[in-house]
């Protein structure tokens, strides 16, 4: 019999969690029967907790207390605002208890315990989210195999890893508090991320919001006079209609004694609703267009279209998702679970209770260390399937240095600066001339994307590993879409800065070297490759001061070829006699 892994997705507004049973994945049920479970958490005064439903239910009478869209901090660093809506509590733990809560009602519907988990998270968490939502299903007592990105465990779900090779698969998520457009493609029988826009800002929480506020508009009572439980209570009979109206024509929006004796009631037909939501959709509509252009791709060159996300039920997102994309969506899966069936599915074929592909997932942001020359140096490109290790080596950039700090950097940006840093580690070497020490540095991402960075003193072979587990807490999910554009937006500059700088680098140790050069070959120059050697030298100290990146780079070239064959004379000359590598030194 294979072990139990489950599958859960753990989201912005509701989670859920499945299991693989007799080749089928399905998702489990609570004891009321719902298989999704809203992610919020009611902290009562004594210590006592509630998850899910009930802790919903708290937030009429004891609002404050109830904490929801926790997926919203994990991982990130937090305001006082922020600690304040969390009642001061690590959004891990918060996290963990909804995850328990998930584990209970498994364990409760399947009769025994459950220690293995696969877990989802949005294709734009950066390490230091997902790292904190590893720890939060360890905290809930769950190993957790695998990080599955949300769009490929949608596109499990609905079964397109049986698409041809190169098929495309745009997945439209509209949930309860974020929106996201992930493009696919099928690679060799994997699915890799190749756009991903969205808004973290953007979901049916809004909509509820629009409907709350029309509706004290017509009952005359000011929004701003109005005490947060009693728009909690105007905004869970909003949500409950706009519920109503994807399925029905029409609905009827009712508080009796919502306070006193006072009692609203208003009916509402779909069509109002649908009209007052169109700049929210349009919203949507804008990502999917920049994701588009993003990858160069026509909506005709879509293969498939998923649905995703509680929102998507709304008749007039469907059609707008539709329309945009040029073809009618799969509806086959229910799209508020494709995502918890998507990550079931993953953890059946783990667990060898389903046999399918393997799929694998990519890094969101490319990952590098720093270089001289604050340039970002990428070991790791963006968009590579993980599990994942790359190499390089490096070497001390002055006589004597006797250690190196490496700044491990993840962004899309030239510049070191612009990119985030995710930790440092230092690693000692004995001291040497410049350009002798060698330092290997190597990057492996696990199947969770988690990042495990080693530097080795080749010489002494001694080792120093970072493990990034708190990575990038200082940046939140809007800088991290942010990245991404910049690095479009900014190619031009930054490109120029790299250019510059190598350049620059280049020059400095050309010259001095040049010098020497000069001194010790003289007798092998003649007249004009010495002119020539002198006035590419004399161009590159003009250029320097310019920050002109073009014109030094071709004056320092210049200055190469043109002491390409007197370098080639010397160092021949020093091997012959045996001389220990002077220019060697000077070159490294
Ligand atoms: P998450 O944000 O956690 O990914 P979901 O994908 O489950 O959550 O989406 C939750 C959102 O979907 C909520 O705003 C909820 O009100 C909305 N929703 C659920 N069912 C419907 C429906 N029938 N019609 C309109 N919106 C719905
Ligand atoms: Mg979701």
């Amino acid at each position: 019999m294979n072990e139990t892994i489950v599958g859960i997705d753990l989201g912005t507004t509701y989670s859920a969690i499945g299991v693989v049973d007799s080749g089928f994945p399905m998702l489990l049920a609570d004891e009321e029967g719902k298989r999704i479970m809203p992610s919020a958490v009611w902290y009562g005064v004594e210590g006592a907790v509630e998850v899910g439903r009930k802790a919903l239910r708290r937030r009429e009478l004891d609002g404050l207390r109830v904490v929801t869209s926790v997926k919203r901090y994990i991982g990130r660093e937090l305001s006082a605002e922020d600690r304040e809506v969390l009642q001061d509590r690590d959004p891990v733990e918060i996290s963990a208890t909804i995850l328990r809560e998930l584990k209970r009602i498994a364990e409760w519907r399947l009769g025994r315990s459950v220690g293995k988990a696969v877990i989802t998270v949005p294709a734009y968490f950066h390490d230091g989210q997902r790292n904190a939502t590893k720890r939060a299903g360890e905290l809930a007592g769950f190993e957790v195999l695998r990080v599955l990105n949300e769009p490929t465990a949608a596109a499990l779900a609905y079964g397109l890893d049986k698409l041809a090779d190169k098929s495309r698969v745009a997945v439209y998520d509209f949930g309860g508090g974020t929106f996201d457009l992930s493009l696919l493609e099928m690679q060799d029988g994997v699915f890799q991320v190749i756009a991903t826009h969205g808004d973290t800002r953007l979901g049916g929480d809004d909509l509820d919001h629009v409907v709350a506020v029309k509706m004290l508009e017509k009952a005359g009572i000011d929004e701003m006079q109005v005490s947060r439980e009693l728009m909690i209570r105007w905004l869970g009979e909003a949500e409950r209609v706009k519920c109503a109206l994807s399925a029905n024509e029409r609905e009827c929006f009712s508080l009796p004694f919502y306070e006193g004796h006072s009692s609203f009631s208003h009916e509402l037909s779909r069509g109002e609703f649908e009209s007052w939501i169109q700049p929210w959709i349009a919203r949507t509509i804008a990502c999917c267009n920049k994701a588009l252009s993003d990858a160069g791709m026509l909506p005709s060159s879509v293969d498939a279209l998923v649905l995703v996300g509680g929102s998507t039920r709304i008749p007039a997102v469907r059609a707008a998702a539709e329309a945009c994309f040029q073809r009618t969506a799969d509806v086959s899966q229910h799209p508020d679970e494709a995502i918890a069936l998507g990550a079931t599915i993953q953890a059946g074929v783990m667990s060898g209770a389903m046999k399918k592909l393997v799929l694998l997932d990519v890094t969101p942001l490319s990952l590098g260390i720093e270089t001289l020359g604050c340039l970002m140096n990428v070991l790791i490109p963006r968009n590579t399937t993980i599990p994942c290790k790359a190499g390089e080596m490096f070497t001390n950039a002055a006589t004597g240095q006797t250690a190196m700090m490496l700044r491990v950097l993840q962004g899309e940006r030239e510049l070191a600066c612009d990119n985030w840093e995710l930790g440092r580690v230092e690693i000692a070497f004995a001291p040497m001339p410049k350009g002798q020490a060698r330092i290997g540095v190597q990057f492996r991402i696990d199947e969770n994307g988690i990042l495990e960075v080693l530097a080795r003193d080749v010489k002494s072979g001694r080792d120093r590993i970072l493990q990034i587990q708190h990575a990038a807490v200082n940046v939140s999910d809007e800088s991290v879409e942010k990245m991404v554009s910049d690095s479009v937006e900014f190619a031009f500059a930054d490109m120029s800065e790299r250019v510059w700088t190598e350049a620059r680098l280049k020059a400095d140790e050309l010259l001095p070297a040049v010098d020497a050069a000069l001194e010790v070959g003289a007798q092998w120059l003649s007249e004009e490759e010495r002119e020539r050697i002198l006035r590419a030298a004399t161009r590159v100290r003009e250029v320097m001061p310019s920050k002109q990146a073009n014109a030094l780079k071709e004056a320092v070239q210049e200055l190469d070829k043109a002491t390409e064959s007197l370098a080639a004379k010397i160092v021949e000359q020093a091997m012959e006699q045996a001389l220990p590598g002077e220019w060697e030194n000077r070159q490294g």
